[in-house]
C-alpha cells in the first residue's frame, strides 16, 4: 500500500464492550476523508499523537494512548476507546512499508459542528529525513513563550499540558527561529525558566546530571525524555526532573531536543554560542531509540 495511508475511525460505533473490527475504515490518498465543518480544520479544536514506525515496530504506542486519554481529559473531550484506537494500529500497520521510519498520527476532533462527534483518523506517512539533526546536530536560539512559570495553574483554559491540533504558535516560534539563523528553538518562559521545544522536550546535561524541566502543566510529559529518562537510569547515570533556569542551560555539558520521530538532535549552538556535541551518549540514545520499544 502507498503512503500516506489513511483510516477514518468511528468513534460512536464502538464503546467499551462492542466489537471494534469494522469501526474504520480506509481511504484513499487523493480521496476525500474529511467533512468542511470539522472543528479540527476550523479551530484546530482536537488533539493528536505522532508515533514511530520503525522497520514496522510502532514504538511505545501505549505510552503515546496514555498521553492521548491525558489530553482528551484536559480538553474535556470524549475518553478515546482504546481498544478500538489499538485495533487500528494494528490494522494500519499490515497495510504499510515493513521498513524504514515512518509517522503515524492519531487525531480526535472535536468533530463536525453541530454534528456527529467526535471525528479520529489514523493516518501514516514517510519520516522525514533526520540523519543530518541526530548527527550532526542543530542550532537552537531561546525564545520567549509571553508565559510566566506559574501560568498552567493560574490558566489550565490554555490547556498547555495537552497535545491539542493548534500548532500555529508553534510553527511561527520555528519560522522565527529559521529567520534568526537557527534550526529550532526552546521556549523559555517570560520569568527565566526552560520549557520545552514547539515539537520536542528538553534534556541538558548539567554537572553530569541529565535534567528535564519537571512536567509542570506548562509543558507537554514527552514519550521520548520518558523512554531515554528510563534508559540512562538502566546505566547508573543520575537522572532530574526539576525547574531549569536559563542561566543553568546556558552553562549546560550537553543538550538535546528529543521526540517521537526525529528522536535525539544534540544542540551544537544556543543563541549563537557553540556547543560540542557529546558524541557517546547522542549515540547511545539514536541506537536505543531505533530500537524496537514498547
Ligand atoms: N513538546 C511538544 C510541544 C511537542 O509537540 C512534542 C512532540 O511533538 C514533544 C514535546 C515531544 O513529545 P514526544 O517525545 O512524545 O514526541
Amino acid at each position: 500500500m502507498a503512503l500516506p495511508y489513511t483510516l477514518i475511525i468511528d468513534p460512536l460505533a464502538a464503546d467499551d464492550d462492542a466489537e471494534v473490527d469494522g469501526t474504520f475504515r480506509a481511504v484513499p490518498a487523493d480521496a476525500p476523508a474529511l467533512r468542511v465543518g470539522e472543528l479540527s480544520t476550523q479551530r484546530g479544536d482536537g488533539i493528536f499523537e505522532t508515533i514511530a514506525v520503525v522497520d514496522g515496530h510502532v514504538q511505545e504506542s501505549e505510552a503515546h494512548l496514555a498521553r492521548l486519554v491525558r489530553s482528551a481529559e484536559i480538553c474535556e473531550l470524549p475518553v478515546p476507546n482504546l481498544r478500538q484506537w489499538r485495533a487500528a494500529i494494528s490494522f494500519a500497520l499490515e497495510q504499510v512499508p515493513a521498513e524504514g521510519e515512518l509517522a503515524m498520527k492519531l487525531v480526535l476532533s472535536r468533530g463536525v459542528e453541530h454534528g456527529p462527534a467526535p471525528t479520529a483518523w489514523l493516518s501514516v506517512n514517510p519520516a522525514a529525513d533526520s540523519t543530518a539533526a541526530r548527527t550532526q546536530g542543530i542550532r537552537v536560539v531561546t525564545l520567549d513563550r509571553g508565559y510566566d512559570h506559574g501560568v498552567a495553574e493560574r490558566a489550565p483554559w490554555l490547556l498547555l499540558g495537552a497535545k491539542t491540533l493548534s500548532y500555529a504558535v508553534n510553527m511561527a516560534a520555528l519560522r522565527e527561529a529559521r529567520r534568526r539563523g537557527a534550526d529550532d528553538t526552546i521556549f523559555v518562559t517570560s520569568d527565566g525558566f526552560v520549557m520545552e521545544g514547539p515539537t520536542s522536550s528538553v534534556i541538558a546535561r548539567i554537572d553530569g546530571v541529565f535534567v528535564t524541566p519537571r512536567p509542570s502543566g506548562s509543558i507537554l510529559a514527552g514519550t521520548t525524555q520518558a523512554s531515554l529518562f528510563e534508559y540512562i537510569r538502566v546505566h547508573d547515570y543520575p537522572v532530574a526532573e526539576r525547574d531549569m533556569t536559563i542561566d543553568e542551560l546556558r552553562s549546560a555539558e550537553a543538550i538535546w531536543l528529543v521526540s517521537s520521530v526525529r528522536l535525539a538532535a544534540p544542540v551544537v549552538e544556543l543563541d549563537g554560542v557553540p556547543l560540542a556535541i557529546d558524541a557517546e551518549p547522542t549515540d547511545a540514545f539514536t541506537r536505543y531509540l531505533l530500537s524496537p520499544r514498547n
